[in-house]
């Protein structure tokens, strides 16, 4: 029996005249996903995506956990392809749907005909099928209003389509269809909770990361590596700048006041990443930051921050709580590889008393005096490309 997955998109359907090129998009995006995947043809057709396997033994497990993780996909169902006449369609249903029936109780039949060629109409599907099916598992009963298990029939223009079970897609529009966005990614929980937020609103992704060995090892830039490869399983390929960063922080080790450390750090890693973000066509920056979490994220330390930077920073986790971030850490598989313990660049030579109220132009002048130009260009020179694409599942 031919089996293949249908589709259904969210709210790329409301876009109006962009519709088409959203489509395309989620289309192309759905092929690069499947790279790897056992071959599949992609076609669209009536607001459905078509994904339908080349080969018998495909593997639609894997194909359907890939898809899952495309943004713009609202559901999709694995279904059973039929010819379009009503013996062959119960016949399919009837053998596709056997365990699911077996081990229900109530059940009712849908039934959407595109089709309007086809000779029976929607409710007298219903009950041809319904008839057949309560025929063969005489234990079911027929519940309209809350039945175990929906048995959906498409009566499309090609073929019929059965399907009973719906998988949750990921939601959010396609994946560049909202343009470039450069996250600064860390080792920790937040950073790549923030990145995957905005691909879910139709961001690709660079990152940039700050590494500042030897007080960082090479361990905790694989780190960074894995974390990303599991955000690229939604996100698409993802170009990674290392920033070499030890003598910058250095520099401000010996140069700046002690209390002002992290603050004029996070300010060289806003320009710093605004300068790649520049070089590599993104229009943002993203960062991970939650108000009230840490000294450095007070709003007086944001707002010192933020003024480093002239290009608009979007911090999709301002608002939430830790336990909301683990949340969604632990759905996107990158909680268990954040908490492994290695130092970030953030932590090394940390202030026994940070600024939690930092005035800005003290700032801007202890900065200033510690001439980071220089190294800020030797820095930008110096830069390690990484690609990235999705992990293995
Ligand atoms: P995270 O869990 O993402 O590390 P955090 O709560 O530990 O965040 P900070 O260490 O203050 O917070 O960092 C705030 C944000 O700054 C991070 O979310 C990230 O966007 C960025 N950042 C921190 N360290 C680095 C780094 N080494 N390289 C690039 N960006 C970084
Ligand atoms: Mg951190």
């Amino acid at each position: 029996m031919k089996e293949i997955v249908l589709i259904k998109v969210g709210e790329i359907v409301l876009k109006g005249l962009n519709r088409r090129n959203f489509e395309s998009l989620l289309i192309r995006n759905i092929k690069n996903s499947l790279h790897g995947a056992s071959p599949c043809k992609v076609t669209s057709a009536q607001s459905t995506i078509y994904v339908e396997p080349l080969h018998d033994d495909a593997d639609i497990d894997e194909i359907c956990e890939r898809l899952q993780k495309v943004f713009g996909i609202v559901a999709l169902h694995r279904a059973a392809v039929a010819e379009k006449n009503m013996e062959c369609i119960t016949s399919t249903a009837l053998s596709y749907l056997e365990n699911y029936l077996d081990g229900a109780s109530t059940f009712k039949v849908e039934a959407k005909r595109s089709d309007k060629k086809f000779p029976l109409k929607s409710p007298e599907i219903c009950t041809q099928l319904g008839h057949e099916i309560l025929e063969k598992f005489s234990h079911l009963s027929v519940d309209v209003h809350q039945p175990e298990i929906q048995v959906t029939v498409e009566v499309r223009d090609f073929a019929a389509y059965i399907h009973a079970g719906v998988l949750k897609g990921a939601g959010g529009v396609p994946v560049g269809s909202s343009g470039n966005g450069t996250i600064l990614i860390s080792g920790g929980i937040d950073s790549p909770v923030a990145a995957w937020m905005m691909a879910k609103r139709g961001l690709r992704l660079n990152a940039v990361h700050f590494a500042s060995p030897p007080y960082t090892s090479q361990r905790a830039e694989d780190k960074v590596v894995r974390l990303l490869e599991k955000v690229s399983a939604y996100a698409g390929n993802i170009k990674l700048y290392v920033v070499p960063f030890t003598e910058i922080q250095e520099n401000i080790k010996n140069n700046c006041p002690e209390e002002l450390f992290t603050i004029i750090m996070r300010r060289l890693m806003m320009q710093i990443s605004q300068r790649i973000a520049e070089q590599t066509g993104s229009s943002c920056l993203i960062t991970g930051e939650s108000l009230g979490q840490v000294a450095s994220q007070t709003m007086q330390a944001i707002v010192t921050t933020d003024d480093a930077a002239d290009m608009v920073v979007f911090r999709p986790l301002i608002g939430m709580d830790k336990e909301e971030i683990i949340r969604i850490s632990r759905k996107i598989d990158t909680f268990d590889i954040s908490i492994e313990p290695y130092e970030d660049c953030c932590t090394v030579f940390t202030p026994k008393h940070p600024r939690t109220r930092p005035v800005l132009k003290y700032v801007r002048k202890a900065q200033q005096d510690g001439n980071f130009e220089k190294m800020t260009e030797t820095a930008l020179e110096n830069l390690k490309v990484i690609n990235i694409s999705p992990g293995k599942l």
